[in-house]
């Protein structure tokens, strides 16, 4: 049987790219969208369709989920990945790094959720998935308006489950701790950067890219009539 198109936000690195990844080999067709096209269109993934999508841009958004739907039919689930965390001492922090991070971070994910919500309400089906952090679980220093948004992610994510429950459709959230990838390189903090890497080792290492994309699968693949609600997945020595 045919599997029903899967929509990644953030694909063309760490986390989304793995997603992809573990997605398409389990059969799904793909709607991929970052800013950088090549490194999604390098996954070569068959059945996928990638375009180079600022998930700020709502109108562009939509546009790359209609060409996908008239090819591989609705969006089942849609995975809001895309994200930018820029540490900074909140004194000296530049407000543009906090919109930027507000922007993507939760704007887009509301971008993403009001994009796929109506079909699936109408479908009485469909799967929401929103990559979070334990940054909104609880606070880290130096991460003020990084752990805003992820707060902010979580209290979305179930308010919208509560509104939506009624009509069978999932809305998830996965809250990882530190995972293995380039997020924090964008912080324009050196110091915060050469801190961030040394707590890294200090805990033993990060948890890898697969260890979230097989989470993401696992919650996704959960019968309809079962909704993992959110779960957390850390380094076992992250405190
Ligand atoms: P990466 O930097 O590898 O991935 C971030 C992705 O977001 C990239 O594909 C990037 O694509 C995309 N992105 C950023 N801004 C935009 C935008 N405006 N429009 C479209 N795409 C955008 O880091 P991770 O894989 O680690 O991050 C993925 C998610 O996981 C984020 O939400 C992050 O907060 C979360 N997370 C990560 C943790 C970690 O320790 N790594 C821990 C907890 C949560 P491009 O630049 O091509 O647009």
């Amino acid at each position: 049987m045919t599997k029903p198109l899967v929509l990644i936000t953030g694909a063309s690195s760490g986390i989304g790219a793995a997603i992809a990844q573990e997605m398409s080999a389990a059969g799904h067709p793909l709607l991929l969208l970052a800013r950088r096209l090549d490194k999604m269109e390098a996954l070569n993934l068959p059945n996928t369709l990638c375009r180079k999508v600022d998930v700020t841009d709502k109108s562009a958004l939509i546009a790359a989920i209609e060409e996908a739907e008239q090819q591989y039919g609705p969006v089942d689930c849609l995975v809001n990945n895309a994200g930018m965390m820029l540490l900074g001492d909140i004194a000296n922090q530049e407000p543009v790094e906090w919109k930027q991070m507000f922007d993507v971070n939760v704007l887009a994910t509301l971008n993403g959720i009001q994009a796929v919500l109506g079909g699936m309400k109408d479908r009485g089906r469909g799967s929401i998935i929103n990559i979070s952090s334990l940054a909104g679980v609880k606070t880290f220093i130096n991460h003020a308006a990084y752990c805003g948004t992820k707060y902010a992610v979580a209290a979305i994510a179930e308010t919208v489950r509560e509104e939506v429950a009624p009509k069978g459709v999932r809305i998830m959230t996965i809250s990882p701790g530190a995972v293995e990838t380039g997020l924090v390189n964008h912080t324009t903090s050196q110091g915060l950067v050469d801190d961030y890497l040394k707590w890294k080792d200090s805990i033993g290492g990060a948890v890898n890219v697969e260890d979230i994309a097989h989470a993401v699968m696992f919650m996704y693949s959960q019968p309809q009539s079962v909704t993992i609600r959110e779960l957390q997945i850390a380094p076992t020595r992250q405190e």
